[in-house]
């Protein structure tokens, strides 16, 4: 656990397509609403000519800056260029991605004009800190540490990239946790005046961009997950495409035109998609309207309730096939589960709660936790726990976790020996002492370390590798080392090895992985976050400036002309110096403070003689 530092602490739950922040306050947790009065904000960050947009602002004006937007840095954090799923979503995003020179996905932006290169980590940072932010304005302090929840199906690449991105937004990460084990906090702490004895439940949590499952058992304060399951690229997102898919190609049929190579019309289709996606879960048909979709040409269509299933059934069949795997991992029949708890805003589909209820045999659904916020309120529970804030509730918790994946070592000819199994409770420590030496006067020994459930060692994900080196010369099988794993609450891993005999102890851990920012490299991206964030108030600054000058020149303008007193010199005196600064105005839009505070100057030297006349 990161050591407690100054300032608040608050819970942010960083989603695919929504983020939402929470702190204790006024005694109990509080859901932060944003400057918009929206109580979640999009994870949207904009690029335009003159500054920097996050959130709601972002997400507003996508139509009109569709490859200069981006969203879904959940989707790229901690993945390689070359992973399948980053290939086939990068057909979609309107956005460049490209790999630098060790395979790691980098976010292509015009920004000020020129051209800029962003690691997921970074867009998420710029996210976070505007989390953040809204936080502070709320609390009226500065809040400087963080718990931040990440599906239960993250693996450790995607858990030390989302800790990273919380680095470079200048925030200490006191936890990383599951989204789903925090929603289970947000039920603890809501629901345990009202229950005694052990509960088991499970929460379903279907987002924008991924798909967790976990059971948990509760038992006065404490909180034992049992299994945990999912898939980290399966949501709302994909049943959006889906249905933009199906509208394309409709499109094609009905117009004989594609519209699948244009950014803006595919943009704005897959705005209306999402909105009647929305109106779906309530009505059973609706309309798509798209005024001039593609080259002067309206879309106009239907959609019904059915038809939507039916594109999105095999998604649907595998969340449920995920919830049967969950249960079986954790050696639970149906029937003991108390209650099955409904998160994120997908799960708001009646299809897929009607199939939930299905398997668990007509049991009710639990929909008493509100589905977009329970993450970020949960993970605001650990944070004030964490904090040493909170009523009993909070102070009590006990959280036990687990880890989502199986972790091992490569082994004899690329057998996978697993060290920790998948679903074993966190923080935890395994140490195995019979490795030894498979060749005569073997001197180097490599380890490769891997996350997943296959035999093959290659068929899973490689986290890292090291090598231990000098070791003394002797027959094969001479030589023994021991390997320790080492997970800690955060659920990231360091693995060590060494060789006992020699007394060389040469124990190397590994705490990175390929891909992984450095040191350096985060460093860097935290001043340049900083200098955004300077830029950002500069523009602020900027506007409010320009603002000003304009305000100050038409209220003069009002009053001199309304004034009964003035000659028609003085009128035209001020007419004329009110036209040549609107000109002035029209053709320095980006121009900066000082500018618009000299020109105000230089009109209130016109002005106030004319205006003195009128007293
Ligand atoms: P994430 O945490 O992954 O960002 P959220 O839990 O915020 O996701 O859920 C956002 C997703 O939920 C979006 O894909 C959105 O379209 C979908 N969604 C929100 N409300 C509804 C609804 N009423 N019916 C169907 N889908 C919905
Ligand atoms: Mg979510």
């Amino acid at each position: 656990m990161a050591e407690k530092g100054q300032g608040r602490a608050i819970g942010i739950d960083l989603g695919t397509t929504y983020s939402c922040v929470a702190a204790w306050q006024h005694e109990r947790i509080e859901i932060i609403a944003n400057d918009q009065g929206n109580r979640t904000t999009p994870s949207y960050v904009a690029f335009i000519d003159s500054h920097r947009l996050i959130g709601d602002a972002a997400k507003n004006q996508v139509a009109n800056n569709p490859i200069n937007t981006i969203f879904d840095a959940k989707r790229l954090i901690g993945r390689k260029f070359n992973d399948p799923t980053v290939q086939s979503d990068m057909i979609l995003w309107p956005f460049k991605v490209i790999a630098d020179s060790t395979n790691k996905p980098m976010i292509v932006v015009t920004y000020k004009g020129e051209e800029k290169q962003f690691a997921a980590e970074e867009i998420s940072s710029m996210v976070l800190t505007k989390m953040k932010d809204v936080a502070e304005a709320y609390l009226g302090e500065s809040v400087n540490n963080a718990v931040i929840t990440v599906p239960a199906y993250f693996n450790d690449s995607q858990r030390r990239a989302t800790k990273d991105a919380g680095a470079i937004a200048g925030l200490n990460v006191m936890r990383i946790i599951n989204e789903p084990t925090a929603a289970a906090i947000a039920y603890l702490v809501d629901k345990r005046a009202t229950f005694r004895g052990e509960k088991n439940v499970l929460i379903f949590d279907l987002g924008g961009g991924t798909f967790d499952v976990s059971l948990v058992t509760i038992n006065a304060g404490v909180l034992r997950v049992k299994a945990v399951s999912g898939d980290t690229h399966l949501g709302g997102e994909d049943m959006d495409n889906r249905m933009v898919n199906h509208f394309v190609k409709e499109f094609k049929r009905k117009k004989n035109m594609d519209i699948s190579g244009n950014p803006r019309a595919i943009r704005r289709l897959r705005t209306a998609c999402e909105r009647a996606k929305r109106i779906l879960s309530s009505t059973f048909e609706t309309n798509i309207e798209i005024e001039s979709l593609f080259e002067g040409i309206d879309s106009i269509s239907t959609i019904t309730r059915a038809k939507f299933e039916e594109l999105n059934m095999d998604l649907f069949n595998t969340c449920i096939e995920q919830v049967k795997m969950c249960l079986q991992d954790a050696k639970m029949e149906k029937s003991s589960i108390h209650d099955v708890v409904l998160v994120g805003g997908s799960s708001r589909i009646p299809k897929v709660q009607q199939m939930l209820q299905e398997l668990f045999d007509g049991k009710k659904v639990c929909k008493s936790i509100n589905p977009d916020e329970a993450v970020a309120y949960g993970a605001a529970a650990l944070a004030a726990h964490l904090s040493g804030e909170g009523d009993d509730k909070v102070r009590q918790l006990v959280l036990l976790d687990v880890t989502p994946l199986s972790l091992g070592i490569e082994c004899n000819g690329d057998k996978m020996v697993v060290f920790i199994p998948r679903n074993t409770a966190i923080p935890t420590r395994k140490e195995i002492k019979d490795f030894s030496t498979a060749e005569d006067n073997q001197t180097n020994a490599t380890f490769r370390v891997y996350e997943g459930e296959r035999s093959r060692a290659t068929d899973n994900n490689l986290l890292g590798e090291f090598c231990l080196e000098g070791i003394p010369t002797a027959p094969r099988g001479a030589i023994c080392f021991n390997v320790c794993f080492d997970i800690d609450a955060n659920g990231i891993l360091k693995v060590s090895a060494g060789e006992a005999t020699s007394g060389l102890n040469n124990n190397i851990t590994i705490n990175s992985y390929m891909g992984r920012l450095s040191k350096e490299q985060i460093e860097k991206m935290v001043d340049d976050a900083d200098k955004y964030k300077r830029e950002d108030e500069e523009h602020k600054k900027n506007v409010a400036a320009m603002y000003a000058v304009e305000d100050y020149a038409y209220e003069t303008r009002n009053t001199i002309r309304c004034a009964a007193k003035l000659t028609e010199d003085d009128k035209k005196k001020m007419e004329d110096a009110f036209e040549s600064f609107i000109q002035w105005l029209d053709s320095n839009k980006l121009a900066e403070a000082d500018d618009y505070k000299n020109k105000m100057k230089e009109l209130e030297t016109i002005f106030n003689p004319i205006i003195a006349k009128i007293d």
